[in-house]
């Protein structure tokens, strides 16, 4: 009862992210959120909700976390945010100094923005930018994966490959050169994610041989693409696209917007690859689902080619109000004094187990295509014929009732279109993932009885 008095007034101004709001008139419910607790969500009915999906994959230990809420509010009383241009203060210089020591060692020198779009534009801009500080001029554009997804600011969109998100702004995007996916999802029957990455990485070769003189930077989703439908590549692409980024004198941007912290089974995706990127992207988990943060690691390469007297304009003056807010700061080294408290990823591996175990029946539903995993982000392929993998047409996925039959069992799963997937928070119980892929499993099947 009192979820529909916050509901009407939240319709009467909100206007909600991802949604066509016309759809809260019936097929989509809106859920009032009263408190949060661990892996749980509460509405103003007292209804609970299972948070499968980590509130949009930033939540890494919890919702109201006694460790992360107590670093946040003595920092609080300290000091709340204070401009980074001329001042700087305590968490972003412990924060630097820890994220370098974390990431791979090219990796020292750290560019602050507030959200995960903005992160990508930061890199982008940097790398576009170096070329022009050393006298590489022609080189501008930038090469993407088919099914990549960077963000939603116009710069972010345009080296993105989500049609959905795309589409209606391409008149105001710059071109970016599309390879072919390397996900695996994609291989024969009978080839492995290993041999088809290989077979891919030829054609994003042949787009580097023939461009890489006006080409700046390739960026990617390190192991998994995660809103183009969590889609996986096996590592030895990466180890490719270095050694190839690297001959072709173009710079490698990974977005661990998604995948960093732990979410793939080690700490940044890229280490399974045994690479480094020129700019790694991180967002999301970096303050577990607290406050928005984002931040670019560069390398002293980079640094030192914007590095001159302030009368030639070779200075990256990009800048965001908030920059470095000290909150934000605070709750991402909670989140790293978490990490080095707990081993946390050594955890993670047997979640990970636990979830596949879990979900492994779900593959003889009849309308369980693929079930991929990487560590902690499992998928399930909703098609519309298992025998031949046909998809479901836009018209007809079956995400959005997956959704609601999940939400009736007290579990926040909401799908990619036809993708089903769990990205729990890392403080889930085994009892609790079991759980959910029993929810998964009715929900599907009621999702796509006809
Ligand atoms: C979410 C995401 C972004 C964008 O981050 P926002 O904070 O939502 O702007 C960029 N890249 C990847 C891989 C993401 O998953």
């Amino acid at each position: 009862m009192n979820n529909q008095k916050f509901i009407e007034r939240d319709l009467a101004t909100v206007w909600h992210p991802c949604t066509q709001m016309k759809d809260h008139e019936q097929q989509l419910p809106l859920i009032p959120i009263k408190r949060g607790e661990g892996v749980w969500l509460e509405d103003f009915d007292g209804n609970r909700y299972l948070d499968a999906v980590s509130s949009w994959w930033v939540n890494l230990f919890g919702h109201a976390n006694p460790r992360i809420n107590a670093a946040v509010r003595e920092q609080l009383d300290q000091l709340e945010h204070v401009i980074l241009a001329g001042f700087t203060h305590e968490p972003i210089i412990e924060l630097s100094e820890r994220l370098v020591a974390l990431t791979p060692k090219p990796l020292t020198r750290c560019f602050y923005a507030d959200n995960g779009s903005a992160g990508v534009e930061v890199a982008l801009k940097m790398s576009f930018h170096y070329w022009q500080n050393v006298g590489r001029r022609e080189k501008t554009r930038f090469i993407t994966l088919q099914d990549s997804y960077h963000g939603e600011t116009l710069g972010a969109l345009a080296v993105g490959d989500v049609a959905l998100y795309k589409e209606t702004y391409k008149p105001l995007l710059m071109e970016a050169i599309t390879a072919p996916s390397p996900a695996g999802c994609y291989a024969e029957a009978g080839e492995s994610y290993a041999d088809y990455a290989r077979r891919q990485f030829v054609q994003l070769e042949a787009l580097l041989a023939e461009h890489a003189d006006t080409v700046s930077a390739v960026i990617i989703e390190p192991l998994v693409q995660c809103a183009g439908g969590m889609r996986m590549h096996d590592p030895v692409y990466l180890q490719l696209l270095r050694e190839a980024c690297d001959r072709h004198q173009v710079h490698l941007i990974a977005d661990e917007i998604a995948v960093g912290f732990g979410r793939t089974g080690t700490m940044f995706a890229c280490e399974q690859a045994g690479i480094s990127p020129d700019f790694m992207c991180l967002s999301k988990g970096l303050t577990a689902g607290y406050l928005p943060l984002s931040v670019v690691l560069t390398t002293e390469t980079m640094y030192q080619a914007f590095y001159d007297d302030y009368t030639r304009l070779t200075a990256f003056l990009h800048s965001h109000s908030y920059t470095g807010n000290p909150l934000a700061c605070r709750a991402a080294l909670a989140t790293l004094d978490i990490f080095a408290e707990d081993d946390v990823i050594a955890r993670n591996r047997r979640l990970a187990q636990v979830m596949a175990e879990a979900v492994a029946p779900l593959a003889e539903l009849p309308h369980v295509g693929e079930i991929r995993q990487t560590g902690m982000i499992l998928a399930m392929e909703l098609v519309a014929d298992k025998v031949s993998k046909t998809p479901y047409p836009w018209q007809e996925r079956r995400g959005l009732a997956v959704y609601r039959a999940a939400l009736k069992r007290g579990a926040l799963l909401r799908p990619l279109g036809n993708v089903v997937y769990f990205m729990p928070p890392y403080v889930m119980t085994e009892a609790q993932l079991v759980q959910l892929a029993e929810i998964a499993q009715q929900s599907i099947i009621e999702a796509t009885e006809v």
